[in-house]
């Protein structure tokens, strides 16, 4: 029997790690992307958790190395008045920028003979219905066809909008492998990156009717005047071109088994920046499908079957690591436990192992 084919609607790391992996089966695949490689994103471009394994599995993360990944060993924690001293990672990280990574993955997929229309997007839910066999709900998408679109649009949260700045800069010593600045604003990471720059990555929060997205958007990164956060970026020189702003950013956690489609990645679930750990999901959720989707393209399974298998896979595999994201997170923006935060991370070894831990 031919191998039937997939379509991934989404190339970002989810849908190309999972179209590599699937085409290392055997199975057809075509990725569509509405972007352009190599193109920023907004993201902390650390790497933490088990997507290594992933990474390692389907021979990518030499890619990413040979690449220029740089290792990230230690952290260190600081709020708008206190210092940590840097601890270590109880296991490595790397940091690659979204640059590269992205077209070196969407490379790599058309090298093992992935298909990938980029700068095309794929019509929004419903167009396709007619295609549906079951006939199933007019939102849902046809068989064959996975959900890699990224995080989904939320306006609003708890009456606060969220929204996420990045930009590489150079000239800026840092005193960690990850420096994670929060402030009562929301936090920023800096991460040195491929090429000698280091990224800068905030995710920050608006009170709603605080007015719209701001535009001083490097007032937002740089932080109260004073902070350790500001002085580290005192003498940063900007690339203007690598600056790129989210909005509309969910933090609630959802569960890939209450999703009518077949998901991966953000598409699933976000889980807190903080946690260094989304861009591990997209990875580890890719992971997870290859096999039952594979098993559908081969006649071996339903169509709803294989989605159902990979969709309680990956919440049984995130439940916990979400629970604690939120915790974290949250503890992370109340400004009466910051420098708590911070004093806990530097004083006890129990407090960050286990919130390091647990949320990966
Ligand atoms: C502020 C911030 C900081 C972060 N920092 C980190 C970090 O340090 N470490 C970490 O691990 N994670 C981090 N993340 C999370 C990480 O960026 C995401 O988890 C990861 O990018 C998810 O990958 P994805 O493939 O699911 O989605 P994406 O990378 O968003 O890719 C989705 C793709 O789908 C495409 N698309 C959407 N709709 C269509 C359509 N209709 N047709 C065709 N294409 C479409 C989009 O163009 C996009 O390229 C951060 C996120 C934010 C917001």
């Amino acid at each position: 029997m031919t191998a039937k084919p997939i379509t991934i609607v989404g190339g970002g790391l989810a849908g190309l790690t999972l179209g590599i992996g699937l085409r290392r089966q055997g199975v057809p695949v075509t990725v569509w992307e509405a972007g352009h490689y190599p193109r920023h994103r907004v993201c902390g471009e650390f790497i933490s958790g088990r997507g290594q394994e992933t990474l390692s599995r389907l021979g990518l993360r030499e890619l990413l190395e040979r690449a220029g990944a740089v290792s990230a060993e230690t952290a260190a924690f600081f709020s708008a008045t206190r210092s940590a001293p840097p601890r270590s990672l109880p296991t490595r990280a790397i940091c690659l920028s979204r640059f590269v990574m992205d077209e070196l993955l969407a490379n790599e997929l058309q090298k093992l003979g992935g298909e990938l229309r980029a700068g095309q997007r794929w019509p929004a839910a419903g167009v396709h219905a007619s295609a549906c066999p079951e006939r199933l709900k007019p939102e849902l998408q046809p068989e064959g066809v996975v959900r890699a679109t990224g995080r989904r649009l939320e306006t609003q949260e708890n009456s606060s909008r969220w929204f996420g700045l990045k930009v590489h800069v150079r000239n800026v010593p840092l005193t960690a492998d990850l420096e994670m600045h929060v402030s009562p604003r929301g936090y920023v990471g800096l991460c040195r990156v491929d090429g000698g720059a280091v990224n800068v990555c905030g995710l920050f929060r608006r009170r709603a009717g605080e007015g719209g997205t701001p535009q001083n958007w490097r007032e937002w990164l740089r932080g109260q005047t004073g902070s350790p956060l500001h002085q580290r970026l005192a003498g940063a020189e900007f690339d203007e071109n690598s600056f790129c702003a989210v909005a509309g950013i969910s933090l609630r956690p959802q569960r890939a088994a209450t999703r009518a489609e077949c998901c991966v990645g953000d598409a699933i679930t976000m889980i807190p920046p903080v946690t260094g750990n989304g861009m591990s999901m997209a990875f580890e959720s890719a992971g997870m499908a290859v096999e039952s989707l594979a098993a559908w393209s081969r006649g071996e399974m339903s169509w709803n079957q294989s989605r159902e298998t990979a969709a309680r896979r990956c919440d049984i595999t995130f439940a916990r690591r979400l629970a604690w994201a939120k915790w974290l997170q949250r503890m992370m923006l109340a400004p009466a436990l910051q420098n708590v935060l911070v004093r806990f991370v530097a004083s006890s070894e129990w407090f960050w192992r286990t919130a390091f831990e647990r949320t990966r």
